[in-house]
């Protein structure tokens, strides 16, 4: 990975119900973040038009749909995606190969048909809200780092471009050779005593990037902070501060 600058490594979470407070927050952030991030809540209250109004003020939209489901109906809402020129663009590793393999044809044959860029796709390991009790409660076997990893090879052998999954596994991964891929970490909190809220594996955006995250998604330290443009200005002197060690 070349080196890019803190502020294109910054996605801020719009986690907020309405087109006015994401249009609100996107206006008042957007000189310090250049990514931001339109999940369930308000793709589903907002629709497609969210992400054309987010992309007004000149940023980069994160589609986090994380998309699960039989291989053709995830390939063409990839192609959807597509259409609506997003930059990144979620999806769950655990959906299996034939799946990840239906969503990178679909990016790669827009690409080739329209001429336009298609998003980086994000395979999803380990929700970081997920601890060890609940992977098990589910069924899943392996300790968490393992199933973390073996999510992430699925998700590199079938080409996707990136994983999401804590910074605490970051430097496993990228150790196990995985280093093609971009690690994308929410769970990102200002301190280690900060408020965790539903999140169980965490750590700071200083030691996420020092452990070789790419992208940081934050959310709630930022949209429900008394100054979000603060609170994103001193995660961007963090970020900085760990590229220059
Ligand atoms: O508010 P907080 O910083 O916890 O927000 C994290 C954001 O990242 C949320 O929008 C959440 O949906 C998203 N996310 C996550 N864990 C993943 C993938 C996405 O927390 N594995």
């Amino acid at each position: 990975m070349g080196q890019i600058d803190a502020r294109s490594r910054l996605i801020v979470a719009l986690d907020v119900p309405t087109q006015e407070e994401a249009i609100e927050l996107a206006g008042s952030l957007s000189e310090s973040v250049g990514t931001f991030k339109i999940g369930l809540q308000l793709f589903t209250a907002c629709g497609p038009a969210i992400v054309r109004r987010v992309q007004e003020f000149g940023a980069d939209v994160f589609l986090d749909l994380k998309l699960h489901d039989i291989p053709n109906t995830v390939a063409n809402a990839v192609t959807e995606a597509c259409c609506l020129g997003v930059s990144m663009l979620t999806l769950h590793t655990s959906g299996g190969r034939s799946m990840l393999r239906k969503a990178r044809e679909a990016a790669n044959h827009f690409k080739v048909s329209t001429g336009r860029p298609s998003p980086m796709l994000l395979g999803v390991t380990v929700l970081t809200s997920l601890g060890t009790e609940e992977i098990a409660d589910i069924g899943f076997a392996p300790e968490l780092d393992d199933l973390v990893l073996r999510l992430a090879r699925v998700a590199a052998d079938s080409r996707l471009d990136g994983v999401v999954s804590s910074p605490l596994e970051v430097g496993r991964l990228r150790s196990a050779g995985l280093t093609d891929l971009s690690f994308v970490t929410p769970g990102i909190r200002p301190s280690s005593g900060a408020d965790r809220d539903d999140q169980k594996r965490v750590t700071t955006a200083f030691d996420a990037i020092r452990a070789g995250a790419t992208y940081l998604v934050v959310g709630r330290p930022v949209i429900k902070a008394d100054d979000p443009l603060s609170a994103a200005q001193a995660l961007l002197k963090e970020i900085e501060s760990a590229i220059l060690v």
